[in-house]
């Protein structure tokens, strides 16, 4: 995993090439300028995942929270953290985004969270809803939640990876970077 991502592509990639786990953070960050603590670390290893630098990581975040505190309360509270996963700080550990078992396994989302996978995490009803939204034909949503009913939910994803992309996948989704990996070399 790893490439050239720039700051300012972020929010169009978020609509093209960011499974649905990335794109709920994404939309959740820009809709309330914070992230809580497992959606930081689920979302910030991700973005690090897919190429952004240290540097252009920390004016993302300080951008949107400094909406709603000032910036010497993100530096104190948040930037220590976005910079310890980077592995710049404390023991200099290198920390690898999350897979999707991860995701799905461990930490499920609580009120006010946005972390998790949407196919194992969102109400079904919810989950149909934002799929129409992002324009998958009924045909698709059905097929999809036959996957999540069955709890086969990176099947789910691979469905949705299909469907916007109008591909048949390879293989199937077994990571958040992997889709994002995935999607660039589709649309590229
Ligand atoms: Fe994200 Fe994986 Fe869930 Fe897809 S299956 S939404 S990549 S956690």
């Amino acid at each position: 995993v790893g490439g050239k991502v720039t700051l300012d592509q972020i929010d169009g990639l978020s609509k093209t090439s960011y499974p649905l786990c990335m794109r709920q953070l994404h939309t959740a960050m820009k809709e309330n300028h914070h992230l809580k603590h497992f959606g930081r670390l689920q979302y910030g290893l991700f973005i690090k995942g897919i190429g952004l630098s240290l540097e252009e990581a920390l004016i993302f975040w300080r951008s949107e929270f400094t909406k709603l505190m000032d910036v010497d309360k993100f530096d104190k509270q948040y930037a220590y953290n976005i910079r310890h996963s980077y592995g710049k700080e404390g023991k200099r550990q290198d920390y690898t985004p999350y897979s999707c078992m991860k995701i799905i396994m461990s930490n499920p989302p609580g009120p006010g969270d946005h972390h998790g996978c949407p196919f194992r995490h969102t109400d079904a009803d919810l989950l149909r809803q934002r799929l129409a939204a992002y324009r998958i034909p009924k045909k698709g949503i059905d097929e999809i939640m036959e996957f999540v009913k069955e709890s086969h939910y990176q099947l789910a994803c691979t469905r949705y990876f299909e469907l916007t992309h109008g591909v048949t996948a390879s293989s199937a989704i077994n990571h958040p970077n992997q889709y994002f990996d995935e999607s660039r070399q589709v649309l590229q």
